[in-house]
């Protein structure tokens, strides 16, 4: 039989606003002591009050306006009711029916190099957990949970089911990582646990329209590279089952990344199980018109459209505008570096190639010495070879000591030697120094 993969992917993203989505207690919990950023609301102590964060609401506006979403003018959270012990009141804010983005799109870049359109169904707010630790304490094996990420906001993204291989996930969710970094609103740094993967995969059968009943969730995948081998190890593995005339059971399953294969955790869940309602302390969200043209007009320049100016206005290739415009900073840095360079007639493309092949670090340099150091470099003194020759024998001979040097097999001599004739002569080409001096070296060793 003949079976194309289906995937769909949930994307959580935590913002790095200043406190948490529902208390005043500090975000910045990554490596900080355990239970110490906490309060009655976080800890979700009986009485306690949600108080929505405003700028986390932007934010998540702003990530649904730049993924081409509907924005909802009217909005609400709702409760998710599950237990689990880093949930500290059994239910999470979330949202069910009235998300803040609805129907968004993406385009990607297929495995053989084709763009597709993958559709966005929905961009909602919601609240991280506790982080749950298993350990050994005193012989006993125990599980210890810090609340410090209790209430830190999470903005989810899920798409449709469109891709169609695990090489379009890959590219969506680079595509993802930058948006959000350009737009400010995370580092999406996936070892910090602030951007988590979760995709589900079902493969369909080539003639067949319907799309097929049952999917498999895969969770803890922390790289890009595992979301890949996890698609493909689950294609293999639920062909074999499908093959045999079987269907594969509807479950979450976990990547193991010591045996590069997913596990079976548990069956999973549908919406009913966890008996949504609407939050009762958080009256619903309204969202203006106008307050919505204004977070869109507060938006950056985003990455596709950076990409088309800069091939187009600045006539580079598609790969070094990829490499300049991966971060915001150094597009920005090299923007600055072409005005700079404009009244010295430098080109955007020497100043591309300059940035890119000598890795300028865009901290600790400044534009106008990229410019300088450019034209500085392009100042080569063209010298005719019977002076060259000249100087590099008297070179030679006042460094009788570095040649004997050279002889015993020392070459590493010869960057002193060119520095030497440098010295009298300015910026000449070095290879053609090198030439010289090793042919006056080697016709004096015969
Ligand atoms: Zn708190
Ligand atoms: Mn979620």
């Amino acid at each position: 039989m003949n079976y194309k993969p289906v995937v769909g992917l949930e994307v959580h993203v935590e913002l790095a606003t200043e406190s948490k989505m529902f208390c005043s207690c500090s975000a910045k919990y990554f490596g900080k002591k355990p239970n110490t950023y906490t309060c009655p609301v976080c800890l979700g102590l009986p009485g306690a009050l949600p108080v929505p964060n405003q700028r986390a609401i932007d934010w998540c506006i702003k990530i649904a306006l730049a993924l081409n979403c509907k924005i909802q003018e009217f909005s609400k959270f709702d409760r998710k009711n599950y237990f689990y012990p880093d949930l500290a009141k059994g239910y999470q804010i979330s949202q069910y029916d009235k998300p803040f983005g609805l129907n968004g799109s993406i385009e990607v870049t297929s495995s053989n190099g084709q763009k597709r359109v993958i559709r966005i169904r929905r961009v909602h707010m919601e609240e991280d957990t506790g982080k749950l630790t298993h350990a050994t304490v005193s012989g006993k094996r125990v599980s210890l949970i810090d609340f410090n990420r209790s209430g830190v906001p999470l903005v989810e993204i899920v798409t449709e089911p469109d891709f169609q291989n695990a090489t379009e996930v890959k590219n969506y969710l680079e595509s993802l990582q930058q948006v959000v970094r350009y737009l400010g609103v995370s580092n999406a740094d996936m070892e910090k646990g602030e951007m988590r993967l979760e995709p589900n995969i079902s493969l369909q059968e080539v003639n067949i329209s319907e799309l097929p009943k049952y999917k498999v969730e895969v969770k803890n995948i922390n790289s890009f590279r595992f979301v890949e081998k996890a698609i493909n190890f689950e294609v293999e593995r639920q062909k074999e089952i499908l093959d045999a005339g079987k269907t594969p059971t509807q479950e979450t399953r976990g990547w193991d990344e010591l045996s590069n294969t997913t596990i079976s955790q548990r069956e999973k869940e549908d919406a009913h199980d966890y008996r949504y309602f609407p939050e009762p302390d958080i009256p619903p969200i309204v969202t203006d018109i106008s307050k919505i043209e204004e977070l869109k007009n507060d938006l950056p320049e985003m990455p596709k459209k950076k990409m088309k100016r800069f091939t187009n206005d600045y006539l580079l290739s598609n790969y070094d505008t990829e490499i300049l415009i991966r971060e915001r900073s150094l597009a920005e840095f090299f923007e600055k570096t072409v005005a700079d360079g404009k009244e010295f007639n430098l080109t955007p493309k020497q100043i591309a190639n300059f940035i890119i092949n000598r890795k300028i670090d865009i901290d600790k340099n400044l534009p106008g010495e990229i410019v300088k150091r450019i034209i500085a470099s392009n100042q080569k003194v063209t010298i005719d070879e019977d002076k060259l020759k000249k100087v590099a024998k008297s070179v030679l001979s006042n460094n009788s000591k570095a040649v004997e040097d050279y002889k015993k097999g020392k070459t590493q001599v010869l960057g002193f030697l060119i520095g030497q004739v440098k010295r009298e002569l300015g910026n000449v080409e070095t290879e053609s120094i090198k030439n010289v001096l090793v042919e006056l070296m080697d016709k004096d060793v015969e």
